[in-house]
């Protein structure tokens, strides 16, 4: 199953300024969520955080926010349209390397409002450092909100490695491929849009290693950060994408009080 994550983000994409639909409250009596879910998602690049997170937005309504499609919108603009502290945002990114604590959080403070959404939200990507992770806090109680889970999903190394290696992303809608698992049906096609297919810069095998490592030193810790708090939900993201949301649903079942409509 291939996840098209074609969602209406203006505010989450392009900063509080711009007004989102999502945020009306109308959407969220949509979905039969009794409150709505408030969670970070946890693990290595390439585990499948973003295909979990459209299926959990698709059922229940909370919204895939990913500080790295703010940064890959943000590669699109014209340079001119882009702040300086943006521009080198990206350099590092085009390593594979971490953006500075100080850089992603100011993104995240010129978004709040999709943290105050009545939809709730799925942060994808973000915290990916304690640091990050303490500004996050400290953001949340300022809005008097709290989180409900930060869900970790793990997976062995090398299928990691495999999985990000074969990714492929259509440039027009997003929709995601995996060139052995799942195969658009004309080669370097997207089966949704007809957009072309690429593979991210930083799935190159050079970028990957760099992003495992930083990973491993960086964001492991924030796992420690979250069980310290009773926070932390471990899911297995072996098999297939439902599976895996099963899996999820199941952890969850005690700590967010949601009634999946798919
Ligand atoms: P992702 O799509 O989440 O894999 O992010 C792609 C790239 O964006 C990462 O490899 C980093 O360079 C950068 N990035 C995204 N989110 C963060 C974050 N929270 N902290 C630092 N860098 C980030």
């Amino acid at each position: 199953m291939r996840m098209q994550i074609n969602l209406q983000r203006d505010t989450w994409l392009r900063g509080n300024a711009t007004p989102c639909e999502r945020s009306a409250k109308s959407r969220c009596v949509r979905h039969a969520a009794t409150r709505p879910m408030r969670a970070v998602l946890l693990g290595p690049p390439g585990v499948g955080k973003g295909t979990q997170a459209a299926l959990l937005f698709a059922r229940m309504g909370a919204c895939h926010l990913s500080t790295g499609e703010i940064l890959r919108t943000a590669k699109c603009l014209n340079a001119c349209d882009r702040t300086p502290g943006l521009n080198t945002a990206l350099e590092y990114m085009q390593r594979g390397e971490l953006v500075p604590d100080q850089t992603v959080v100011q993104l995240i403070q010129e978004r709040t409002d999709c943290l105050r959404c009545h939809a709730g939200f799925l942060l994808d990507g973000f915290p990916r450092t304690v640091e990050q992770a303490k500004a996050l806090d400290q953001l949340l109680g300022n809005e008097h909100l709290g989180l409900d889970a930060a869900i970790s999903y793990y997976l062995p190394w090398p299928v990691v490695v495999e999985r990000l290696s074969g990714r492929r992303t259509c440039r027009a809608c997003k929709s995601a491929y995996h060139i052995e698992t799942l195969p658009p049906r004309q080669e370097g096609l997207c089966d949704e849009c007809g957009g072309p297919l690429h593979q991210r810069e930083d799935d190159q095998p050079e970028s990957i290693n760099v992003r495992m490592q930083s990973y491993a030193k960086s964001t492991a810790p924030v796992l420690d950060f979250y069980r310290d708090r009773g926070l932390l939900v471990e899911v297995s993201a072996e098999g297939a994408p439902e599976e895996v949301y099963q899996r999820t649903l199941q952890s969850l079942e005690n700590r967010v009080k949601v009634k999946p409509t798919g």
